[in-house]
């Protein structure tokens, strides 16, 4: 193994090197590497003009990754790899690269900790081309799928035993009302789990219930409304890392301007009184859509808002909307579009469709009833009239559409679109502190405004 320390090749001569090199005629040619190091997982991901092959080793004493390329020579980009991994990476301590034979390049990461590798291809899609990524999660971190599930067992306890108000509370779980039978969801997926981890032979979720029997949903936002406590809001930026979302007509990325929105909503709620707030990110990475739910899921969060600010077909469009999941078609066209938009990101930031942390967030997130709609909609329609009063609308009603990231279980969810960053004019506005504060503070007296007049019992005394 050589450890080379030529680096920062000029990409260019690089790739006419690549081009002459009659070798690399059966290979895939590296057009660029990127390192996304965050407090979850670091991901490394190398892009192609074609697939790449590799096989990959976990190496212990010291804690290693050794993955072998094909087709792929060492005067390429890789030599700038060990350049873009930063002292403060909590996984990656140093990148080593070597031609470990003619057409293998051999990736030593030499790692801080025991890391599960997750690793993974993707074909190419919007922006990019062939993928390769290696997202790199702590060892020793527990099995989240399971915290999920017995988070999830743990909600349809709570039913059970009807924490809320009789006409409230259900005697049965969310996951016997949808099924009609004795088995929690939890049963549910562990009686599949073997099937789940085959996506070929994947079975189909439990029955959404059809919401003719009022008196027996579960009402998500009175779960817990004996019980005097603080409100816990999660704050969804958009986006991030490999996923920029929408970009603007001078080349502003959603994924920062969301990030610096959700801050300044953060520091609004956490000045108030018996608030709390949970990020789903707070730096510049990737999430998974169902990532965001689940870690809402986890924190026992009582309300969810995803901020985005995304771009249109043409530049006129502008102003401020607000998204509830659909339990059928979309609202509107508009809608539906911005749905499929947002719903892109898992393909364009990068997930593995064949793991089975995916197989089952697709069963748990298909779960959702129209009572948590309404009650999610009970959230949007004032919060939407009050940012009305602080800046520009582009709807006046509260749209509807299939997005992924509001389909948590029980937690009333809607999503922001704070502005079109495809409007120059808008684009402009995202980039002042003025402004995003100014949407910031739209959201909180809009989520302030829900609170105060919609509450269940303990919110509204804990907001006086
Ligand atoms: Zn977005």
């Amino acid at each position: 193994m050589t450890t080379p320390r030529r680096r920062f090749l000029v990409q260019s001569s690089s790739m006419v090197l690549l081009l002459t090199t009659p070798m690399l005629a059966r290979g895939a040619t590296l057009m660029s590497i990127r390192v996304w190091p965050a407090p979850e997982y670091t991901r490394l991901t190398l892009e192609s003009d074609g697939p790449l092959s590799a096989a990959h080793q976990v190496l212990n004493d010291p804690p290693r990754l050794v993955v072998d390329i094909q087709g792929l020579q060492l005067d390429n980009p890789l030599r700038e790899l060990a350049g873009k991994v930063k002292s403060d990476d909590p996984f990656i301590k140093d990148v080593r690269v070597g031609q470990y034979k003619p057409d293998v390049v051999r990736l030593v990461i030499d790692l801080k900790q025991a890391v599960k590798p997750q690793v993974f291809s993707l074909l190419p899609v919007a922006a990019y081309q062939n993928r390769l990524v290696f997202d790199l999660y702590p060892a020793h971190s527990g099995d989240r799928l399971m915290a999920f599930m017995q988070q999830q067992e743990a909600l349809d306890r709570d039913r059970q035993v009807g924490t809320g108000t009789a006409q409230t509370a259900p005697p049965q779980s969310l996951a016997q009302a949808q099924t009609g039978q004795q088995d929690s969801l939890g049963d549910w997926i562990r009686q599949h789990r073997s099937e789940l981890d085959n996506p070929q032979t994947a079975p189909q979720p439990p029955h959404v219930l059809a919401d003719n029997t009022p008196t027996q949903r579960p009402d998500p936002v009175r779960r817990d409304r004996r019980n005097f406590r603080s409100v816990l809001l999660a704050i969804d930026p958009g986006h991030g890392g490999e996923d920029p979302g929408a970009t603007g007509p001078s080349g502003v990325h959603e994924k920062d301007m969301v990030l610096l929105i959700a801050r300044h909503l953060r520091d609004l709620a956490m000045n108030t009184p018996n608030m709390r707030v949970m990020m789903t990110r707070d730096s510049d990475y990737f999430v998974p859509l169902w990532t965001r739910v689940e870690k809402a899921q986890s924190a026992n969060a009582d309300l969810f808002t995803s901020i985005h600010a995304d771009g249109w077909f043409t530049p006129e469009a502008r102003g401020a909307s607000v998204y509830c999941l659909s339990d059928g078609g979309a609202s509107s066209v508009e809608a539906r579009l911005m749905a499929q938009r947002e719903n892109a990101a898992d393909a364009i930031g990068g997930i593995d469709i064949n793991s089975r942390s995916y197989q089952v967030a697709k069963v748990l997130l298909d779960m959702s009833t129209t009572a948590k709609i309404n009650a999610s909609l009970k959230m949007a329609r004032p919060t939407l009239g009050k940012m009305g009063e602080l800046v520009h609308l582009h709807s006046k009603q509260v749209q509807q559409a299939s997005f992924a990231v509001l389909k948590s279980p029980s937690i009333p969810s809607m999503l922001v679109e704070t502005a079109f960053i495809s409007n120059p004019e808008e684009e402009a506005r995202l980039q002042t502190p003025a402004y995003r504060k100014q949407i910031a503070r739209a959201i909180f007296e809009g989520l302030r405004a829900y609170l105060d007049t919609n509450p269940p019992l303990a919110r509204r005394r804990v907001l006086t």
